[in-house]
């Protein structure tokens, strides 16, 4: 264990790896390496090299807290398992909740100092009054009043020294599927990284560098130079703000976002992992009906049909013996079909459900 180590996470840490989805984790050392929370398809195993040699471990700085109340949680995981026609057995709100997990998802976070020239137009609310005339019912002109709010544009340019602090950049090449998913995060609640926080879940690792999370930093620099020097103009809108920074001191750390993750085992025995918002619990996750279930289903109605047939044809022969027998006969073949359609319903809702999973 290094002293970088020691000051940057506060306790020794590992690093662990999923042969499956490829995600990597920093736990702490002593940790046993558990199934892999994201896809719960393999044990993690140890990452051979130095943790602080990886290229995607950087101080951890700020970290939003979990949230969500227990109850709050077991609600959205009965409402995710309610509802699904002839679910898989293993999908049940007491399988759900006993398997979550909570694990932090990293977001870049930058300091950088900016010096630059800058040019743009600012433009100043100004009120104009107008008369518009106009013939009444009563047969008159009349005179309004008309007040109008219009826009005076000057052209500014200056000078901007400025340092910026903790911008926001994705660290994670699924981020904008995960917050198209589950909802963007509140900042508000971000407090101080502590080394306790580890012990709490397991930190999924960047899986991208903080020189591809630039170019989604940089437009963030852009809006709030272009807002301060509106501010410093006293202007009340701003268009065509160009700068040419040069920048300097770029400092990366680390956000941790709250998330829980379960799963089921679907039809084929696989892990259907289920993610859940660790401030607001909005959950996503695949909602599939068991095709397996609802056979067995269509094929105790299908036994049944076939043998009312049966004992259908035996009637017909048999009312050539004994007449009456030709309508129960008869009757019975209508049941046939009764029960048939009755047979396919369950695979046609499992079919129908199924064209539509994902919350
Ligand atoms: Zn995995």
């Amino acid at each position: 264990m290094s002293e970088t180590e020691l000051t940057t996470w506060g306790r020794d840490v590992r690093a662990a790896l999923c042969p499956v989805c490829d995600w990597t984790y920093l736990l702490p050392a002593t940790a046993r390496l558990p199934r892999c929370p994201h896809c719960f398809g393999a044990e993690l195993e140890p990452v051979a090299e130095e943790v602080m040699q990886l290229p995607y471990v950087s101080p951890p700085e700020l970290v939003l807290p979990f949230e969500v109340r227990p109850e709050a949680l077991s609600q959205q995981v009965l409402r995710f398992a309610e509802g699904i026609p002839y679910p898989p057995e293993d999908l049940n709100p007491q399988a759900l909740q006993s398997r979550l997990q909570p694990i932090y998802l990293p977001a870049w976070l930058v300091d950088v100092d900016a010096v630059a020239h800058w040019q743009a137009e600012v433009g100043f609310d100004y009120e104009v009054l107008s008369h518009q005339e106009q013939y009444s019912d009563a047969g008159s002109w009349r005179s309004r009043e008309v007040k109008e709010t219009r826009i005076r544009w000057e052209p500014r340019a200056g000078r901007l020294q400025r340092h910026y602090d903790n911008l926001p950049a994705p660290a994670l090449e699924r981020a904008a599927e995960l917050t198209r998913d589950l909802g963007p995060y509140r900042m508000e609640t971000a407090r101080p990284y502590a080394p306790e926080v580890l012990g709490h879940g397991l930190v999924r690792l960047p899986d991208r560098l903080a020189e591809d999370a630039w170019r989604d930093a940089e437009p963030l620099l852009h809006g709030a130079a272009a807002e301060e020097c509106r501010q410093a103009a006293r202007a009340d809108h701003m268009r065509d703000f160009r700068w040419a920074p040069q920048l300097q001191g770029q400092h990366w750390t680390l956000l941790l976002e709250p998330l829980y993750t379960t799963f089921y085992h679907d039809d084929a025995g696989q892990p259907q992992p289920v993610l859940i918002h660790g401030q607001t619990g909005k959950l996503s996750g695949m909602r599939r009906a068991s095709l397996k279930r609802a056979q067995r289903i269509a094929l105790i109605w299908g036994g049944i049909a076939l043998g009312v047939l049966l004992l259908s044809l035996l009637a017909l022969v048999l009312s050539f013996v004994f007449p009456p027998l030709a309508l129960l006969g008869a009757g019975g073949v209508v049941l046939v079909f009764i029960f048939g359609a009755v047979a396919l319903i369950p695979l046609l809702r499992v079919w129908m459900f199924n064209r539509h999973t994902v919350l």
